[in-house]
């Protein structure tokens, strides 16, 4: 089968691999349609300490079951599905305790094995979500980053009448905007530095931007909340050094949610944490969040084709990856196709 593969740090390419062969608790699925996300970039340069080469990446995706392995039940061949690449032991401890997207031994498709820019992938059925009828192949491709948002804003627990403050207009920033809107969250600020973006998040359900370059962001906070501060905070901007603003300007009982992967320490002050009684909450992937995106997808709250910027086919692969590298601002969602 035909395949994107990145074979070492900065290589990668269209290659003819050997289709996966079907486990007993395995599904083989034809791939419809996969999203090219932030984290596939981080692989082919190197950032994923995780990653072994050769890898078939593509954690978001979506398809029809091509095989089942001998002990799968309740997945036919023929079924449209997409695929949580969350693979998790079972046994460790936040596994027990109902948060296996935390687990100790935690793979993910994709990143740990191969994922969906492949025409055919091997996945364990319990990875395996049957879609609704209104859910069409390529919305479901998208199901993945939507989980995310879907993840964080659950961590965070909003309240009736909350306001969000959403830091960072990227793709990881837009979900949140379109989640919390289809969570019925009313009043959703957004800052980022650059206007188009902002724009977007408008266009998405935004009720009010900043452009923190030009504007005081605090002060700004403060006239919009009657100096009150934002009860939630989700921070899709991921720059470490905004963590002690966001403390600032978070509402006393407010809750931060944090999705940067990064290892630059952050200066907090521990008072405000203290005095307001803050909870902030790291997010990670997703805890079966799926059913809930594809809940909002079949009835019409959330639209995740609004988040695509460009659609390829797989031999258009190697050329997205240089656009989305060149022209980050130009690019949200890239769609590829698997045409075959
Ligand atoms: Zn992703
Ligand atoms: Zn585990």
């Amino acid at each position: 089968m035909k395949a994107f593969q990145v074979n070492a740090v900065q290589n990668y390419a269209l290659a003819d691999v050997q289709t996966p062969a079907v486990k007993e608790k395995e599904v083989l699925i034809r791939t419809a349609f996969a999203g090219i996300c932030g984290s596939d970039m981080h692989i082919i340069h190197g950032q994923n300490p995780f990653v072994q080469f050769p890898r078939i990446t593509g954690h978001e995706y979506s398809g029809t079951v091509a095989a089942v392995g001998d002990a799968v039940e309740g997945i036919q061949v023929g079924d449209r599905v997409c695929v949580d690449p969350v693979v998790s032991c079972g046994h460790c401890y936040p596994c027990r305790i109902g948060r296996p997207n935390v687990c100790s031994k935690l793979q993910v498709i994709g990143v740990h094995r191969d994922g969906g820019f492949g025409e055919y992938s091997c996945v364990p059925a319990g990875n395996v979500i049957r879609l609704p009828e209104t859910v069409t192949l390529e919305q479901a491709a998208l199901v993945e980053p939507y989980s995310i948002a879907s993840n964080v804003l659950n961590r965070m627990a909003p309240l009736p009448g909350d306001t969000l403050l959403v830091y960072g207009a990227g793709v990881i920033g837009l979900t949140i905007v379109q989640v919390a809107r289809a969570l019925g969250i009313e009043r959703i600020i957004v800052s980022d530095i650059i206007d188009e973006r902002l724009e977007a998040a408008k266009a998405l359900g935004a009720s009010e931007t900043i452009n923190s370059a030009e504007q005081d962001l605090e002060a700004r906070i403060s006239e919009l909340t009657a100096a009150e501060g934002v009860p939630l905070i989700a921070d899709a901007a991921c720059i470490p050094a905004l963590l002690p603003q966001m403390l600032r300007i978070a509402s006393p009982a407010g809750r931060i949610g944090l999705l940067g992967f990064t290892a630059t320490p952050s200066d907090l002050v521990q008072l405000e944490v203290i005095k307001k009684e803050l909870t902030l909450v790291g997010s990670r992937l997703n805890n079966g969040r799926f059913a809930e995106v594809l809940d909002m997808i079949a009835d019409g709250r959330l639209d995740p084709c609004a988040l695509i910027s460009h659609r390829v086919e797989l031999n258009g692969m190697c050329e997205a990856i240089s656009l989305i590298e060149d022209h980050p601002s130009l690019t949200r969602k890239v769609l590829v196709e698997m045409k075959g």
